[in-house]
């Protein structure tokens, strides 16, 4: 298994032998089986966090103390905003914590 990180498919070419994967960079992988896993980056920019005036971190994410209070107490933050996994359990999980 070979993992390629920050690269993407342009299109991928099936022939009897092989898939011919074409990358955006131009390279062209010859494989046998390809699994594409999508990136992403929590919708963050737009929620006027600024006008509460609360900060993000180095990784663009929702400083909060264990009690998922950020900077201003009264407001909570959890799930894909904040440090940790993104992913549906862990958010759930969070928001339970929370209630
Ligand atoms: C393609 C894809 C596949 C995934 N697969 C998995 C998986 O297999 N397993 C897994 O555990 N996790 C998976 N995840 C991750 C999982 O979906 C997230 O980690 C989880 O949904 C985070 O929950 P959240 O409540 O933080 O955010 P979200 O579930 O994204 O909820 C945020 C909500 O806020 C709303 N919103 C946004 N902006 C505003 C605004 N300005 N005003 C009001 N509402 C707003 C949005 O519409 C949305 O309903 C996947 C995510 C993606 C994108």
């Amino acid at each position: 298994m070979n993992l390629h990180f920050n690269k993407n498919i342009e299109r991928i070419e099936a022939t009897p032998e092989a898939y011919n994967v074409h990358l955006t960079n131009g390279e062209v992988l010859e494989v046998d089986v390809v699994l594409a896993a999508t990136g992403r980056k929590a919708n963050i920019k737009d929620l006027g966090l600024e006008a509460l005036g609360l900060d993000l971190n180095e990784q663009g994410k929702i400083p909060v103390n264990e009690r998922f209070e950020t900077a201003i107490p009264s407001v909570l933050a959890l799930g894909d905003l904040i440090a940790g996994p993104e992913l549906t359990p862990v958010a759930l999980a969070e928001a339970h914590a929370t209630c």
